[in-house]
């Protein structure tokens, strides 16, 4: 029989939202865990800096804050435990989360999964992922110094990793579908002039070409109606974020993108289940934000193990 572990409250997901939710249930003496797959800080700490935390001035590494709310969770007593989530049962008082690495049992859940990148959807793009195709110009940039290399999408998260590839890359393309960027203002004005990126507007991806790794884009201009082949030697993917909400789907009220519908407490349908971070319906995904949420689930998180006592 699989081990279970009990828990006051057992946070799904350790990024900024998961973390932020942990330290305030710690700091009230729950006992608490975060549950995360891979590694603490999600995509935050795949971000190379952060421009709009407030209290960092010049910005700070995505890593370096990751690694200090973590530590700061971890001080007041909440634990990391890395597995994998295979399946939840939240419909019940003592909630059930079913792990690669045993059973946890908690009252009250808190739901901080976020989003991962979505998928470009064309040939060439699963066969040659990991081989120059990636959603991480953070983690995989560094590849292609003195290379070119082209980013897919025109929201911030597209604009954003295309000017940091100039670090490494001669020269980027920037492959935007429509004739404007979805992109902030602010971060469009990183973008326009610089001189080592090239954007290619009304331009979609048919084909990422290539044996064994990534050679060549075949492109299509919405506008000219003529296709060419851009000779490449990697294409970063940032086309958007789907919600991680695989583990309760059918048991969580979400909307019509996935993403989780929650009240200004951050409660969910289901007593004892809270939302914090990306994966909740809202307007703005910022660190700001999760953050925000993850402090008032943990509030919340409190008061309902509070209101439990009174009616034990
Ligand atoms: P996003 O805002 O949803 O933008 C997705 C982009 O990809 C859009 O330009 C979209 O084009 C394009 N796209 C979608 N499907 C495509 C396809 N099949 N082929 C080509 N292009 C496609 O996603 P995001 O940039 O990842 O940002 C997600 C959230 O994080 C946003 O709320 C954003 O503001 C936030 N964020 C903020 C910062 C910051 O504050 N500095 C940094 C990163 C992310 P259309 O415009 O034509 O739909």
């Amino acid at each position: 029989m699989s081990q279970v572990s009990q828990y006051d409250v057992a946070v799904i997901g350790a990024g900024p939202a998961g973390m932020t939710a942990a330290l305030y249930t710690a700091r009230a003496n729950l006992k608490t865990v975060m549950i995360e797959r891979l590694s603490a800080g999600g995509q935050l700490a795949t971000t190379d800096t952060i421009e709009n935390y407030p209290g960092f001035a010049q910005g700070i590494g995505g890593m370096e804050v990751s690694f200090a709310m973590l530590e700061q969770a971890q001080r007041f007593g909440a634990e990391l435990k890395l597995a994998e989530v295979t399946a939840m049962e939240l419909a019940r008082n003592t909630k059930r989360i079913i792990t690669t690495d045993g059973t946890v049992e908690a009252p009250c859940v808190i739901l901080a999964t976020g989003t991962r990148p979505r998928l470009l959807h064309v040939p060439g793009e699963d066969r040659l992922r990991g081989r120059g195709v990636s959603y991480c110009a953070v983690c995989d940039g560094a590849f292609y110094r003195d290379k070119e290399v082209a980013v897919v999408g025109g929201g911030d998260s597209a604009v954003e990793e295309a000017v940091y590839l100039t670090r490494f890359a001669r020269k980027v393309y920037l492959l935007v579908r429509r004739d404007q960027l979805r992109a902030t203002p602010v971060v469009q004005a990183k973008i326009l002039d610089h001189p080592q990126v090239k954007i290619r507007w009304n331009t979609v991806v048919e084909e990422i070409l290539g044996e064994n790794k990534v050679e060549a884009l075949r492109l299509f201009n919405r506008a000219s109606k003529e296709t060419e082949e851009l000779p490449i030697a990697g294409v970063f993917i940032y086309v958007g974020l789907i919600p991680n909400n695989e583990a309760w789907q059918g048991q969580v009220q979400q909307d019509e993108l996935g993403y989780v519908l929650a009240d200004n407490e951050m409660r969910t349908n289901l007593p004892g289940v809270l939302v914090a971070g990306d994966v909740r319906s809202k307007s703005l995904r910022q660190v700001a934000t999760a953050v925000g949420d993850g402090a008032i689930a943990g509030v919340t998180a409190s008061q309902y193990l509070d209101s439990l006592k009174q009616e034990g």
